[in-house]
């Protein structure tokens, strides 16, 4: 291995033992091998995903029949960047990447070989490995981590500030819901929920030139920031009918498309009711609860187009773009920096989602 300086032979780190069990613990520094990365982690952020991985929620622990995704003991985070300290053996030519580099990696690693990694639909790799659930793809709440071998790896540009360059992973996955939703001009666009894939999804979406971007939240501070994104108009679910205001809006037809990002049921009950016949519905929301809706809404009223969206395929380079243009208030955007002891306050701040937008982790504070 290539490497920058001299490396400690262990750093701190968190380490998911299991549901509600995430420890601040030492661990050897890894390094890497043949085609590998070897990072030092400036910032790792957290999402929605981390704190339903955290509660012990379906889908990513054993349950109902269906296997857990998790693989622990495994370091979390999937949102990061940093700096490249260390290439192995082919790795630079691989990779496009040089020692001292300010580096991302896309969150999945893919096989490269499945039906979906073949047709172009990696995001969707049957083999996933999404860094800081699985063994083979480590995450970032660490001093360092190593992209495996197969991962997509991207060099940050100088545009981009490394503090702002954690926001990538979460603006990359906006990015894609908001290509699900095939935005044309002039429509009127409604961005359920404004916590950080909201606020994304708003800077992506203005980039379309809808005719009127909308955006809602019960926050008067998260409605706010939704201005500074780029929202022409902010609701409060809390205050308005948001129903009634759309339909308003648009001649009593409803909104062209809705993005949801709140994870609310109610947000996707209203967003089935404001939503215009032959409209587009894209969830990408991480639900704490079951949603219960009138369902014939999408088929016998109003012959909707409903998509999921997930992940950040191919959009990376747009994110890295839409940061370096100035087109988010970041500053603002990233309002926690904590020392990985503080993983459980990280945890709390992000699931109760009232005082902080993105929350992140940092090594040496
Ligand atoms: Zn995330
Ligand atoms: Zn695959």
């Amino acid at each position: 291995m290539e490497q920058l300086d001299h490396l400690p032979g262990s750093m701190e780190c968190v380490i998911c033992h299991g549901p509600h069990d995430y420890r601040h613990e030492e661990k050897a520094v890894p390094t890497a091998g043949p085609g590998e990365v070897l990072l030092k982690v400036h910032s790792a952020g957290l999402c929605a995903s981390d704190v339903a991985c955290y509660k012990g929620a379906f889908g990513y622990w054993p349950g109902d029949g269906m296997p857990g995704f998790v693989q622990p003991p495994v370091v979390p985070g999937h949102e990061f960047v940093g700096t490249v300290v260390g290439l192995g053996e082919g790795a630079a030519e691989k990779h496009g990447l040089a020692l001292g580099d300010t580096a991302v990696s896309e969150q999945i690693t893919p096989c490269w070989n499945c039906r979906f990694c073949n047709r172009g639909h990696y995001h969707m790799c049957q083999n996933t490995e999404i860094y800081g659930f699985r063994q083979l793809a480590q995450g970032a709440m660490a001093e360092y981590m190593v992209f495996p071998k197969n991962a997509i790896n991207h060099k940050v540009p100088e545009s981009v500030s490394i503090d702002h360059a954690v926001f990538i992973e979460p603006l990359a996955c906006a990015i894609h819901a908001v290509d699900r939703g095939n935005i044309q001009e002039g429509d009127t666009v409604v961005v359920a929920g404004c916590g950080p894939i909201g606020l994304g999804m708003i800077a992506a979406a203005k980039a379309k030139s809808p005719g009127l971007l909308v955006a809602t939240d019960l926050h008067e501070d998260r409605l706010d920031l939704a201005r500074a994104c780029g929202a022409d108009l902010t609701l409060n679910p809390g205050q308005v009918d948001v129903i009634d205001e759309v339909r308003d809006l648009t001649e009593g037809y409803g909104c062209d498309v809705f993005l949801e990002a709140s994870g609310h049921p109610a947000a996707v009950d209203q967003g089935l009711r404001m939503i215009r016949k032959l409209g587009t519905f894209v969830v990408f929301g991480v639900f704490k609860e079951k949603v219960t809706t009138e369902w014939s809404i999408i088929g016998d009223r109003k012959e909707l187009d409903v998509l999921g969206a997930h992940l950040g395929p191919n959009t990376y380079p747009r994110a890295m773009e839409l940061i370096g243009s100035g087109a988010l208030p970041m500053d603002r955007i990233i309002t926690h920096r904590l020392p990985f002891s503080q993983i459980d306050t990280a945890l709390d701040l992000t699931a109760g989602g009232a005082e902080s937008v993105k929350v992140t982790l940092a090594p040496g504070l």
